[in-house]
C-alpha cells in the first residue's frame, strides 16, 4: 500500500518539517497489523515527494481482528487488505503522522497554517462506487481529481475494470486539512466493513471533519460509510455535526438505493425504527407522525411547539390545512434562524403566512403567547431542561398556559441497550433520561399537582423487554385551575 504527497512549495524540502519527518531518513513505525515506513523518492528545493508505505502481514491483521469480523475462514487470509490503499493505510497514516494532522509546526507555523500546492497520488485504492465517487468526495474539497479505473488484468481489457482506482489530487490545500481528509476519506471509499469501528469513531471523525465536514455536499455518505452503517452512531455524529452550523437531521434517513444495496450482515442493534420491507424509518420521523396522529386523534385545531427546534412538526402541521393555528417557540434564536429558513418564511404565501406564529421564548418563564391552544407539544424537549429548573416548566404549562391537551416525548432510558455503541445519554445536551417507570412518576404527579389525567403510547418497535426507544404521554386538562 502506497501514498505519496509531493510539493512544489519553495523550498520544497520544507515538507520534512511540515511531517515532522526528515527528508534524509527512511523511517518505521510498527503497526499492530504490519509496519509503515515514511521516505522521500525525491527532496529537492523546486519538489519533495513524502511516500508512506504500509507492509500488512496478513496473519498479524488476522490476529489483531476484531471478535465482530465475519470468520470466512480462508477468506480471512487470502484478501486484498494487505495490498489496497484502505482503512488500514488511513490508521496508519492517523498514527505516523498524528503531529502533522493537528496543523502544528513550530518551525514552519505559517507554511502549516496555509494552503499549499500539493499533489496526492494513490496508485491502488478499493472505490466502491469507481471513479466517479472519488471525483464527487474530493472535488467540493478543492481538489482537482484524476480517478482511473484500474483493469482487472491488463491483458485482458474484456474482463472489464476491477474495484480499484488510481488517484491523484491536486490541489491548494492546508497539508493538515489533505490529511485529516485522507483519513476519513479512504475507508469511505473503500466502504468494507472495518473491525476497528468503535464508540470513539464519532469523536474521530468529527475531530477530523472538523474543517470540512459538516459543508461537504456528501457529508451523509460519508457520515455513513465511516461509520460503517451503525445507526446509533451515525445518529450522534449527525447530531454533533449539527452543532458545528448545519442541520442535518432530515439526512438520518437514509436513502433507499443505497441501504438496499447493502445485506443486513450484522443487522441494526434495533434502533426503534420499523424494520418493515426493510426499509428503517428514523425515530424522529416516526415521532413527529405519532405525534400528529395523537393530534388529530384530538381533534386539536390550534397548537404550539414549544421548544420546536428547527421546525420539522411546525412544517408538517402547516401542511395540514386542519390546523388553523399553528405556533412554534424556542428558546434559541439560531434554531429559530434555522426554522425560519426551512420553513421558507420569506416566500411563504399570506395565507399559510398568518396561520403561523414563530417566537423566542422560554418555557421556565410564564408567557402569555403560550396561551390558547387546543394543544401543546413539548416534543424531546423536557430532558434539556435542568431538573431544579424543571417545576418552573411545569407551573409555565401546566399552570399558566394550559392547553386543552399537552403532548410530551422523551427518550426511553431503558432502551438505550439497544444501541450498540452508546455510551451515556443519546444526546450530549440531555440533563437526564427516564425509564418507563420515572416518566410514568412524573407524568402521575403532574396529574395530582395540575388536575389533568393521562395516557401512554410508545413511539418506534415497542420492545418486550426494555419498552420503545421513545415514550409518549397525553395529557388532557380540563378548563382553568
Ligand atoms: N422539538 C424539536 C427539538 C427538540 S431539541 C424536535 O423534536 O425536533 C430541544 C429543543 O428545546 C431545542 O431546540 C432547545 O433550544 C429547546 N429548549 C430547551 N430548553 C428550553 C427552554 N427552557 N425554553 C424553550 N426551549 C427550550
Amino acid at each position: 500500500m502506497l501514498l505519496t504527497i509531493s510539493t512544489t512549495v519553495r523550498p520544497a524540502t520544507d515538507l520534512g518539517f511540515l511531517l515532522h519527518k526528515h527528508p534524509d531518513r527512511v523511517q518505521e513505525f510498527g503497526q499492530s497489523y504490519g509496519t509503515a515506513r515514511v521516505f522521500y523518492p525525491e527532496a529537492s528545493e523546486e519538489r519533495c515527494t513524502a511516500a508512506l508505505m504500509l507492509d500488512v502481514d496478513p496473519v498479524r491483521l488476522v490476529r489483531s481482528r476484531g471478535r465482530s469480523t465475519p470468520d470466512y475462514a480462508l477468506g480471512q487470509y487470502v484478501n486484498d487488505r494487505p495490498y489496497a490503499a484502505s482503512s488500514l493505510l488511513a490508521g496508519a497514516l492517523a498514527d505516523v503522522f498524528r503531529t502533522a494532522r493537528t496543523g502544528r509546526c513550530a518551525s514552519r507555523p505559517e507554511l502549516a497554517a496555509g494552503p499549499i500546492p500539493l499533489e496526492i497520488t494513490l496508485p491502488a485504492l478499493p472505490c466502491r462506487g469507481g471513479p466517479e465517487l472519488a471525483h464527487r468526495l474530493f472535488e467540493p474539497l478543492g481538489w482537482e481529481v484524476e480517478a482511473r479505473a484500474v483493469p482487472l488484468d491488463e491483458g485482458f481489457p474484456e474482463w472489464g475494470d476491477s474495484r480499484y482506482v488510481r488517484l491523484s489530487l491536486r490541489g491548494e490545500v492546508r497539508l493538515a486539512d489533505a490529511l485529516n481528509q485522507l483519513y476519513v476519506l479512504l475507508p469511505v471509499l473503500d466502504d468494507a466493513k472495518h473491525y476497528w469501528i468503535a464508540s470513539d469513531e464519532v469523536d474521530k471523525l468529527i475531530r477530523a471533519g472538523e474543517s470540512w465536514l459538516a459543508a461537504h455536499p456528501e457529508r451523509g455518505l460519508i457520515t455513513r460509510r465511516y461509520l460503517g452503517r451503525r445507526w446509533a452512531l451515525t445518529r450522534t455524529a449527525f447530531a454533533r455535526l449539527a452543532e458545528l452550523g448545519d442541520d442535518l437531521e432530515e439526512e438520518l434517513e437514509p436513502p433507499v438505493e443505497e441501504e438496499a444495496a447493502v445485506p443486513a450482515q450484522d443487522g441494526p442493534a434495533g434502533d426503534g425504527n420499523g424494520t418493515e420491507a426493510g426499509v428503517r424509518r428514523p425515530l424522529n420521523v416516526l415521532r413527529r407522525e405519532a405525534v400528529l396522529a395523537v393530534l388529530g386523534e384530538l381533534g386539536a385545531r390550534t397548537v404550539i411547539d414549544l421548544g420546536c427546534g428547527t421546525g420539522q412538526l411546525v412544517g408538517a402541521l402547516l401542511a395540514d390545512p386542519s390546523f388553523t393555528r399553528v405556533a412554534g417557540a424556542d428558546v434559541s434564536s439560531q434554531a429559530l434562524t434555522v426554522a425560519a429558513r426551512k420553513l421558507r418564511l420569506d416566500r411563504m404565501p399570506d395565507r399559510q403566512r398568518a396561520r403561523l406564529e414563530l417566537f423566542q421564548g422560554a418555557l421556565t418563564y410564564t408567557d402569555d403567547r403560550f396561551s390558547g391552544y387546543d394543544a401543546a407539544v413539548l416534543m424531546e424537549v423536557v430532558e434539556h431542561v435542568d431538573p431544579p429548573r424543571l417545576a418552573a416548566l411545569e407551573r409555565v404549562v401546566f399552570g399558566a398556559a394550559r392547553p386543552g391537551h399537552v403532548i410530551v416525548t422523551t427518550p426511553n432510558a431503558e432502551y438505550n441497550v439497544r444501541y450498540e455503541f452508546l455510551t451515556g445519554m443519546r444526546h450530549p445536551d440531555h440533563r437526564f433520561e427516564w425509564t418507563r417507570a420515572e416518566f410514568a412518576a412524573w407524568a402521575e404527579r403532574i396529574c395530582a399537582e395540575y388536575r389533568c389525567t393521562v395516557a401512554f403510547r410508545p413511539v418506534g418497535d415497542d420492545d418486550p423487554e426494555v419498552g420503545p426507544p421513545t415514550q409518549l404521554a397525553v395529557f388532557t386538562l380540563g378548563g382553568t385551575e
